[in-house]
């Protein structure tokens, strides 16, 4: 028993240090410099977020399989997502694709609440208890079609979209306050550009910012 106490908490240490290497190595080399976003990054521990036989990895760079066919992004990607769409603590911030819940909990780390939709049922549900466990109480967990938004809660400072539709959701546009930032990868499977938009005069003034490849959003046949 003591002996596995000793490697339960070695391993736990190391995890740690892996999430400060991933920072150095990994998102500051390559333009990641808000220190609220970098710090959120060593925090969350993405250990947690990805599949027991896969926590070695969970580091790594590089998008890592969460079952149902679906990813938990690279870390890069999540960090460059999140500084993108400019998160300020008093921020109430949709999430479109929850996955693993991770980017929902670096979210979690800067603002003050974020709702994540999931249109995968029992990816939600297991983000959902990943999430409550680790104690982020500001991030709710809904099962559902992100292409309609989350109504119940606009609108919102910012929305990030973390799977790719060909064109941009108008249910999202109309979620989205005044001023708002919304960060989405937009394309076919093969070839998609990340926009980080941003709501002035009801319109939508865009910039592409990175070529990226997210799984496709799909939609929910019962309720299109
Ligand atoms: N943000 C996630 C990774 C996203 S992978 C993380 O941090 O782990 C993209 C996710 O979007 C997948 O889980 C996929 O099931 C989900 N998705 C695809 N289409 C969707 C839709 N219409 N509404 C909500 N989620 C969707």
């Amino acid at each position: 028993m003591p002996q596995q106490w000793i490697t339960k908490r070695s391993s736990e240490g190391s995890f740690a240090s892996s999430s400060g290497a991933m920072v150095e190595k990994q998102l500051r080399p390559r333009g990641i410099d808000d220190p609220r976003v970098l710090r959120a990054m060593a925090k969350v521990p993405r250990e947690k977020f990805v599949p027991r036989e896969l926590q070695a990895s969970a580091y790594d760079d590089r998008a890592l399989p969460i079952g149902f066919g679906q990813t938990i992004s690279q870390p890069f990607i999540v960090a460059f997502m999140t500084q993108a769409v400019k998160p300020k603590p008093t921020d109430r911030v949709l999430e479109i694709g929850t996955g693993s819940g991770y980017q929902a909990a670096v979210l979690g780390e800067l603002v003050a609440e974020v709702f994540t939709v999931e249109i995968v049922r029992p990816l939600a549900q297991r983000a959902a208890t990943v999430l409550n466990a680790l104690g982020y109480k500001n991030v709710l967990v809904k099962g559902g079609d992100g292409y309609k938004g989350w109504s119940e809660h606009a609108p919102y400072d910012a929305i990030v979209v973390t799977a790719a539709p060909d064109h941009i959701p108008e249910p999202l546009i109309a979620q989205l306050k005044e001023g708002g930032r919304m960060v989405i990868p937009v394309g076919k499977e093969s070839s998609q550009q990340l926009y980080a938009m941003e709501k002035h005069g009801g319109a939508m003034k865009r910039t592409a910012v990175l070529p990226v490849k997210f799984v496709p959003l799909t939609r929910d046949p019962a309720k299109k």
